[in-house]
């Protein structure tokens, strides 16, 4: 069989490549292999299936129970009785997960893109042999082809993984009841999202981080509030320990590890090993075919994602950049309108990064840290949603906006949100940055009151000392 464009992988960067290029007119086959519980193929990848949307879902959950037991008598109002139905809450999240496949499913039928379930092996001149699930293998051809494969966790020798006792990302979202104390080894975007979940349905939870610093890709003066936050908040966070070693008896786990104190043992129940993930390149192609590979196992691309073969291409989690759904969405799109003829190109420096925890940290662009030492010339201003009229309102004073931009041409060079709905919040100043905009014109727009995004505002009057609504800000 011959295609315009065969698509490997339909997570969120293949499967929207696959769809773009049907909307172009392209002939196109998307190629998985993910299987779900009880065996059948489903489209989505890791985002739908075991990452962003399971694990959204089980935040949204385990927020509300929270809200219920801590935050009922703030408003007036007493719960008796709010009982926890782990299995029940599981069974949302996995018809959450089950309509959006489907929906992916039925977009691919109403596209006209062929989804073809197995495992793929690109082949010389972008032939691409497909396993299916029975173990037949078929070959089919087309002029292009993407790949998008993904990635998946990494493991680490100190805890293999055992049973539902040391489990990563995957089985800590399918757990039946909630542990007593849980231990998270990296306390990154997964352990902490993770940790907040599991926190908050009653677990004791321990995170041990490799690094001395938290977060050390965040601003650091939002990573410094988030990480007072989060220890008020019972995450016992322990940086700068490494895990030496992992032990499973009698249903519970003992953990050497060792830092500038020296070494340690602690006892769980469960663990997570969250310490970071891996691009899914193993067995993608044959040796004849030639892929060049990066360190890592990245594919090799340059900045249009095409890879070191005539006609290949590769997108998503397994080539450079962040691990992040939306950077590997839009490269799939623009892949697909290359191969359509058309010019266009991914801004990789308005790429938004959020951690969904609670407070939520989202950002775009360039941190304080990053500014100093490129020597860029910047000025800041920040705004602490304690003064705001709505965070009150809300219960959700924690937390600021911080605005850096060019001290020269005052374009916005950076925002970072640590705060109630920052993952929303942020998309305000990904606009402005795509639109090369400045702080003053933040500043010069009228925001609806009382809104959160005002902090955003108040934060771009602030770089001139202009913030309405705060006497004076503190910077760090
Ligand atoms: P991460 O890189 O965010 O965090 C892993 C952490 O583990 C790091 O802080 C690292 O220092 C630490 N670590 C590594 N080895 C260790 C060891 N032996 N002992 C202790 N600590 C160790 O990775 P992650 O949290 O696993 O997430 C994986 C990828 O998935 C990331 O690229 C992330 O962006 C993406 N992701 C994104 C979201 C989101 O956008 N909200 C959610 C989940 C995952």
């Amino acid at each position: 069989m011959s295609y315009d464009v065969i698509v490997v992988g339909a997570g969120p960067a293949g499967y929207v490549a696959a769809l773009r290029c049907a909307q172009l007119g392209l002939k196109t086959a998307c190629i998985d292999a993910w299987q779900d519980r009880n065996g059948s193929p489903v489209p989505g990848g890791t985002c739908l299936n075991a990452g962003c949307i399971p694990s959204k879902a089980l935040l949204e959950s385990s927020e509300f129970y929270e809200k219920i037991h801590r935050n009922g008598k703030l408003h007036g109002i007493s719960v008796i009785d709010a009982a926890l139905d782990v299995p029940a809450l599981m069974d949302r999240k996995e018809a959450i997960v089950r309509d959006l496949t489907t929906g992916i499913a039925t977009l691919f039928e109403v596209n006209g893109v062929e989804w073809v379930a197995g495992r793929a092996r690109l082949q010389p001149d972008r032939q691409v042999a497909v396993t299916a699930h029975d173990g037949k293998v078929t070959v089919i051809e087309a002029a292009h082809v993407i790949l998008a494969p993904g990635s998946t966790p990494v493991a680490i020798d100190a805890a293999p993984l055992q049973g539902d006792i040391i489990v990563d990302s995957t089985g800590a979202l399918a757990w039946d009841s909630v542990p007593g104390r849980l231990g998270i080894i990296g306390a990154g975007v997964i352990g902490l999202e993770l940790g907040s979940v599991w926190r908050r349905l009653g677990a004791e939870v321990t995170l041990l981080e490799a690094q001395q610093v938290f977060l050390a890709m965040a601003d650091q003066q939002i990573a410094r509030t988030a990480l007072n936050l989060f220890r008020q908040q019972d995450l016992d966070i322990h940086l700068g320990a490494l895990v030496k070693s992992t032990r499973v008896t009698d249903g519970s786990v003992t953990l050497e590890y060792q830092d500038a104190d020296g070494a340690h043992s602690l006892e769980f129940d469960r663990l997570i090993v969250a310490v970071g993930r891996r691009p899914c390149t193993d067995g993608l192609a044959s040796e004849e075919a030639g892929l060049l590979l990066d360190e890592g196992g990245f594919i090799h691309v340059d900045a249009d994602c095409s890879t070191s073969l005539p006609g290949v291409y590769a997108i998503g989690d397994a080539v450079r950049g962040p691990m992040l759904a939306h950077k590997g969405s839009e490269e799939g799109m623009a892949v697909a309108e290359r191969i359509a003829g058309q010019t266009v190109e991914v801004n990789y420096d308005a790429i938004a990064s959020v951690i969904y925890t609670q407070p939520e940290i989202a950002w775009v662009g360039k941190t304080e840290e990053a500014l100093r030492a490129s020597g860029t010339e910047f000025t800041s201003g920040l705004f602490p949603f304690a003064a705001s009229g709505r965070a009150r309102a809300m219960q959700a004073t924690e937390g600021m906006v911080k605005l850096l931009s060019d001290a020269a041409s005052d374009r916005v060079l950076g925002v970072h949100i640590i705060g109630a709905h920052a993952s929303e919040l942020i998309a305000q100043a990904v606009i402005t940055m795509e639109f090369g905009g400045s702080s003053e014109d933040i500043a010069r727009t009228v925001f609806a009151h009382p809104t959160l995004s005002e902090a955003l505002r108040e934060a771009a009057l602030d770089v001139d000392g202009r913030a309405i609504h705060v006497a004076k800000t503190r910077r760090s």
